[in-house]
């Protein structure tokens, strides 16, 4: 078992410390055992105004702090229903967790809170105020997630699709003549060639790398078979 980062690296516990102190600071980080967790409430701000508070948790994930982690909201004021965005184990859906580590040059703590966690809550309190949501509601499960990563890509609603996407992106040469992994069996470079290298210049080699281990991971836990997709070359 690897040693979770928080009992290895005492700058870097400092530093979710300090994140927390700025950002949440009635929020107490609590060790338990295994586990590290940050809880108490949670204030939504806006223009130095308080919108709204909130009883959170977050349950750190070991590997590193600069990540999505686990949310529950413990308050009682959103109830458990998927339709509001909580899973039946009370985690909130926060969102793509790959895009939202892709399109974020930092993902350290402090901007987790400022940024998912906080549009998060700020959109609960839209829904409580108007009964809609301020984005558009995605399908849940394995589908939303399909959905989600194919406007990411800007590619057509489809699995293969998107692993091929995915996959194709990955690449450091590519040739003009190979089919365009966006479905449409025209070569790449009557088709797409150009919008994905953009994409490519735009996120970075990195960024691709952890988007793709983003969507298999997830698309694992969300169906069991999904194996790893290779782009065929044509
Ligand atoms: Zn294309």
């Amino acid at each position: 078992m690897i040693e979770p980062w928080w009992k290895s690296n005492a700058e870097e516990k400092a530093s979710v410390g300090a994140a927390l102190q700025r950002h949440a600071p009635l929020m107490r980080l609590v060790e338990e055992d295994d586990s590290l967790v940050a809880r108490g409430p949670f204030d939504v701000m806006h223009d130095g105004q308080l919108l709204a508070r909130f009883l959170i948790e977050v349950h750190f994930e070991p590997e590193t702090s600069a990540t999505a982690h686990a949310i529950i909201e413990t308050g009682g004021r959103i109830p458990r229903e998927l339709d509001r965005h909580i899973n039946t184990n009370g985690t909130c859906c926060i969102g793509v967790y790959g895009e939202w580590e892709l399109t974020s040059a930092d993902t350290s703590f402090s901007t987790f809170l400022t940024g998912p966690v906080r549009d998060f809550f700020l959109s609960q309190l839209h829904f409580e105020a108007h009964g809609v949501w301020p984005f558009d509601q995605r399908a849940h499960g394995l589908p939303g997630m399909i959905e989600s990563y194919a406007e990411l890509l800007g590619v057509g609603n489809d699995e293969d699709i998107v692993a091929d996407t995915l996959a194709y992106l990955r690449l450091v040469e590519t040739k003009g003549h190979w089919h365009c992994p966006c479905g449409s069996g025209a070569p790449l470079r009557r088709c797409c060639r150009a919008r994905l290298a953009a994409l490519k210049e735009k996120w970075s080699l990195a960024g691709v790398e952890r988007l793709w281990r983003h969507y298999f991971k997830l698309k694992q836990a969300l169906k069991s078979d999904a194996k790893e997709h290779q782009f065929s070359k044509a």
